[in-house]
């Protein structure tokens, strides 16, 4: 079954939440924002989460505050990181609280992955294509959110998220519980040679199979060019720092196929809105 099921109402931000956890462990929120039931306008319509676009800096904190509302946390929760296509890891104290929530310039800086046990914060980071993974430790209740693009993905920031869980808070890989979000598939993801290098680095450090390297791309249908995989090598990645198969939930959706649903920087020709992942608890 998809672990990102949608709910909307009309006049409302439709969003994806990730069910299986929401219903097994009160408290925990983790989701996802679809392009739908904002305010921006043409390209950016109508929810884009982004303050790094070009965008109506006043409809993107309305948008901001309706997803709040809708999920019934105060806009004074979000807290974001300034995404950089790195690895570094943030942990977010209460005094961190609200972060990047109305501009830029108080965001965790050069960060993409937030990490934290307190409640009442909302972890959150920004997409159009890339890949969100997500991690709740139950036994320790930690949440933790990263974002990956190919960069992100083979410097590793899913094995560095759960290092930084493991050493901040005790957390331990066979606890935690991952999942991958909606992003752009291998049905869409053509790139050259020169990534694919760098996927086989990637792929060569992880020791993987044949058959994990077939997985994580193949031939495109032109010469020299590729269809990536990044949720699959990520789910690679997750397995190899420690995290049990059966723990990671893979979202089914292609943000390259579903324009209707998201927006992709890829089919939009670069220009166009963000959606938002989210994690948290209330409790
Ligand atoms: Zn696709």
């Amino acid at each position: 079954m998809e672990p990102f099921q949608l709910t909307s109402s009309p006049g409302r931000p439709a969003l994806l939440h990730i069910d299986r956890w929401e219903c097994s462990h009160p408290g925990l929120s983790a989701g996802f924002t679809t392009r739908m039931g904002g305010v921006s306008e043409g390209r950016y319509s109508s929810l884009n989460c982004a303050l790094h676009i070009q965008d109506d800096i006043g409809h993107v904190l309305e948008n901001r505050r309706r997803i709040s509302e809708t999920l019934n946390v105060p806009f004074e929760a979000w807290t974001c990181g300034e995404q950089v296509h790195g690895r570094k890891v943030a942990v977010v104290q209460r005094t961190d609280r609200g972060k990047g929530r109305a501009a830029r310039e108080d965001a965790f800086q050069d960060t993409d992955a937030l990490i934290t046990n307190e409640t009442g914060i909302w972890l959150t980071s920004f997409y159009a294509d890339c890949v969100p993974l997500y991690f709740f430790d139950p036994v320790r209740r930690v949440v933790g959110l990263a974002h990956a693009g190919w960069k992100g993905t083979v410097l590793r920031i899913a094995q560095a998220t759960l290092v930084a869980m493991s050493e901040t808070y005790g957390s331990e890989a066979r606890d935690v519980m991952a999942a991958i979000g909606p992003s752009i598939g291998s049905c869409c993801y053509e790139v050259d040679g020169n990534v694919i290098e760098r996927i086989d680095e990637c792929l060569t450090e992880l020791g993987a199979s044949e058959d994990d390297r077939r997985k994580a791309y193949r031939p495109g249908a032109q010469q020299g060019k590729y269809m990536l995989g990044l949720q699959e090598l990520n789910r690679q990645i997750m397995i190899k720092a420690g995290i049990m198969p059966m723990h990671i939930e893979i979202c089914g959706m292609c943000t390259g196929c579903r324009t209707d649903l998201f927006f992709s920087h890829r089919k939009e020709n670069g220009s166009t809105g963000r959606m938002a992942s989210w994690i948290g608890l209330n409790l």
